[in-house]
């Protein structure tokens, strides 16, 4: 049997955010970062009117929210921005958040766990790219029909996050924070790839990735992820508009810096076009990964010295037999190939558009920083969904797979680790991830519009073993105050594996 541990930590950061300014569907020119502040219009909107019930309910947590604060604040001003979540009796704030409603029908606790331990918002759900080492096994997307929905509304994000926001207020500290022990980024992505997420509200206006990304820090006050494999400069209109989004991003984060996110290009042998260009002996394949990776290079060049980019490269070890194409070296051998195309597309830029070098001596330096950023690839690979069959014929490969598990299996799985984390599906339900490894639903869920559509399965390893109502009750127990004792250290919860 194994072992589940999570546990939640809050620290508070509630610096005045940045927003772009509209995102129309043209998408454009490059927007310029407004400010916003946290009760900006439209608010209220997701605030319902109270009934008897609920008032009362209010009133009494907003009662002892305003003692425990008064008294956590005496000695210390700061004392409540340091410690946050942690100061209170969750059971007695049950009622702060009543008359919100993307929290309608949730209990506070379920809401603090939730946010505590948050790691993704689904936004999109599917990818059509199929690489064969994604830690998700992410599939194209399913139909959306008046039973399934592929991707969260833009209302429903906005509810969600809006929601937060009016709960921080009202208890006056970021329910987010602090976090100690646990992984600090959010992403709002699962098994989809950023270069094509965003969202287009009820009247058709697009919400771009950095927009949301600028709402989910404002909100959070956490870093995020732009994770991409890249796109196909295929001459459809789709492929079209996202490398137009893709030219406009990269001059907003030239422009205004890409502060509190990490921008990540994964280039590896795993990549669908790719791997079936080694398994079909298919040259022209290659050729078309080859031509696609040297344009999102080309096209990403302005980014390259930027400290908050970096390569996601992957592959498994030189010398796994059978596995000739999928190899470390197979990978260098790849960039070479990359790197001579993108000399090309270099070569003809000063002299055309100069569109992002102007020298050749400028397009070195820009190579040279790739080079050096592709030094290191990572070949101890995570063994889940498809990476586990593929090559699971491959005596090495299979050897690498009880490797793999049997680490895990010495580890064991509690509440309070980093590589736990909460995932809200595009429908508002509530999962928790351990290590991208495995999947457990739970009783919460976020009352979205679409709360009653289906999603996609996720993947890898969903389990059955669902997160209860009792198991928050009993990490509350053991991790925060009850009767406004001193604060308890960081303690934990057991689920079993399977
Ligand atoms: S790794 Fe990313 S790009 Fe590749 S299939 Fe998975 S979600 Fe898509």
């Amino acid at each position: 049997m194994k072992i589940h541990q999570i546990s939640l930590n809050f620290k508070q950061n509630l610096s005045l955010p940045v927003l772009p300014q509209n995102t129309g569907a043209s998408e454009s020119s490059v927007q310029k970062p407004v400010q916003m502040s946290s009760t900006s219009s439209g608010l209220r909107a997701y605030v319902l009117p109270f009934d008897n019930t609920s008032k009362n309910r209010f009133d009494k947590a907003k009662a002892y929210l305003r003692t425990r604060t008064a008294e956590i604040t005496k000695s210390n001003k700061n004392a409540l921005k340091a410690k946050g979540a942690s100061c209170f009796n969750w059971n007695k704030l049950d009622g702060i958040q009543d008359g919100i409603k993307v929290f309608d029908g949730m209990r506070i606790k379920d809401i603090a766990f939730a946010a505590g331990i948050l790691g993704e918002i689904m936004l999109n759900r599917g990818c059509y790219e199929q690489c064969v080492h994604c830690f998700t096994g992410a599939q194209p997307p399913i139909c959306e029909d008046e039973k399934h929905i592929n991707k969260m509304s833009w209302e429903n994000f906005e509810s969600l996050m809006n929601g937060f926001k009016e709960l921080n207020e009202r208890l006056g500290f970021s329910i987010f924070e602090p976090r100690r022990n646990l992984r600090y980024d959010i992403t709002l992505f699962h098994d989809s790839d950023c270069s094509i997420t965003y969202l287009k509200d009820i009247n058709g206006k697009v919400h771009d990735f950095i927009e949301l990304q600028r709402i989910l820090y404002d909100t959070t006050g956490r870093p995020t992820l732009f994770d991409t494999a890249g796109w196909d400069i295929k001459d459809n209109p789709g492929n079209k508009e996202t490398q137009k989004r893709m030219e406009r991003y990269v001059d907003y984060y030239k422009q205004f810096g890409m502060d509190n996110m990490t921008f990540n290009l994964s280039v590896n042998p795993f990549h669908g076009t790719y791997a079936r260009s080694v398994e079909n002996h298919d040259n022209e394949l290659r050729k078309k990964y080859i031509n696609r990776m040297a344009n999102v290079l080309f096209t990403l060049s302005p980014l390259a010295f930027e400290p908050n980019f970096q390569f996601l490269a992957r592959a498994l070890p030189n010398g796994t037999e059978g596995m000739e194409g999928f190899c470390e070296d197979d990978l260098r051998q790849l960039y070479d190939e990359i790197f001579d195309k993108l000399k090309d597309l270099y070569k003809k830029d000063p002299a055309n558009e100069q569109k992002v070098v102007k020298t050749t001596a400028e397009a070195e330096q820009i190579l040279e920083q790739y080079r050096l950023r592709l030094k290191n690839v990572e070949t101890s690979l995570n063994f889940v969904a498809r990476l586990r069959e593929f090559g699971k014929n491959n005596a090495k490969i299979r050897e690498l797979i009880e490797k793999y598990d049997k680490t895990y299996e010495q580890a064991p799985l509690i509440f309070n680790s980093y590589h736990t984390k909460g995932l809200i599906d595009a429908n508002g339900r509530f999962y928790l991830a351990d290590n991208d490894r495995v999947i457990y639903p739970s009783e919460i869920q976020f009352n979205f519009e679409n709360r009653d559509k289906e999603t996609a399965a996720l993947a890898p390893n969903f389990t059955e073993v669902t997160i209860t109502p009792k198991d928050i009750d009993d990490y509350f127990k053991q991790t925060f105050i009850l009767d406004d004792d001193p604060i308890k250290p960081d303690s934990y919860i057991l689920l079993p594996y399977h």
